[in-house]
C-alpha cells in the first residue's frame, strides 16, 4: 500500500507519515503544490491524504487529477475548521473522506482503512455473498437471480453493509456513512431504522434470510 501525504504544515505532515510508516504503509510526501502535482502526475497511490490549503495551488486541482490520472486512488482530506465549502466540494469532486484538523493519527488510520477496503470492495465487478449478487457500478442487486428494487440510499446501505460483512456497524456510522455532512439536519437516527428496515424487508421479500442482526446496544451486523 503506496500513500501521498500532501500537508504544508512540515511537524504535522512528518508525524503523519511517521505514524503510517509505523502501521505498515509505504509514504511519500510533498509539502506543496508543485510537488504534489508532480508526483500524482507521475505516480499512482493506494490512497492519498491531503490538506486542500496548499502553498501554489488549491488542493481541488490536485483532486482532479487525481480523478483523471489515478482514478483508483483513495482520496481523504484534511482540512481546517473553517473550510466547509471546500470539503464539500472536494467529496463532490469524488473524495472519499475528510477529518478537521486537530485529529487524532488512530482515527486518520482508522479512517484510511474503511477507504482502503471500500475501494477494494467497490472496485470489484460483482460482490457475491452466497445467493446475493450486489454490482456496484450499476447500483443493482440479486437475490437468487431476482433483482431487488432499492431506492439509492437503499443500495449505499446494502453495499455498505456488503464491504463491512460481520463487522459491527453502529448507527452513527452508518448515518454518518450516508449522510455524511449533513446528518446534522436530519433526525438521522431514526432515518437510519427506517432504511435498515426497509431494506431487511426487501431483502426478505425476494428471497433471502434475514442477514441484518440488530445488536442491541451496538448496531447492525450483515451476515451472509
Ligand atoms: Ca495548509
Amino acid at each position: 500500500m503506496k500513500l501521498l501525504i500532501i500537508e504544508d504544515e512540515s511537524a504535522l505532515n512528518a508525524s503523519i507519515v511517521a505514524y503510517l510508516q509505523q502501521v505498515g504503509y509505504t509514504c511519500e510526501s510533498a509539502e506543496d503544490f508543485r510537488k504534489a502535482w508532480r508526483k500524482i502526475a507521475n505516480q499512482d497511490y493506494d490512497c492519498v491524504i491531503l490538506d486542500l490549503t496548499l502553498p501554489g495551488g488549491n488542493g481541488l486541482d490536485l483532486i482532479r487529477l487525481l480523478k483523471t490520472n489515478n482514478p483508483e486512488a483513495g482520496i481523504i482530506i484534511i482540512s481546517a475548521k473553517n473550510a466547509l465549502d471546500d470539503k464539500i466540494s472536494g467529496l463532490e469532486l469524488g473524495a472519499d473522506d475528510y477529518l478537521t484538523k486537530p485529529f487524532h493519527l488512530s482515527e486518520l488510520n482508522a479512517r484510511l482503512r474503511s477507504v482502503i477496503r471500500r475501494r477494494n470492495i467497490t472496485s470489484q465487478k460483482v460482490i457475491q455473498l452466497g445467493s446475493l449478487e450486489v454490482y456496484p457500478e450499476s447500483a443493482e442487486a440479486l437475490v437468487e437471480g431476482r433483482k431487488m428494487t432499492l431506492t439509492k440510499k437503499e443500495f449505499e446501505l446494502l453495499l455498505y453493509f456488503v464491504s463491512n460483512k460481520n463487522r459491527v456497524l453502529t448507527k452513527d456510522s452508518i448515518a454518518e456513512h450516508l449522510w455524511g455532512d449533513h446528518i446534522e439536519t436530519l433526525d438521522s437516527l431514526d432515518f437510519v431504522y427506517t432504511h435498515i428496515k426497509n431494506l431487511r424487508r426487501k431483502l426478505i421479500e425476494t428471497g433471502a434470510e434475514d442477514p441484518i442482526q440488530t445488536i442491541y446496544g451496538m448496531g447492525y451486523k450483515f451476515n451472509y
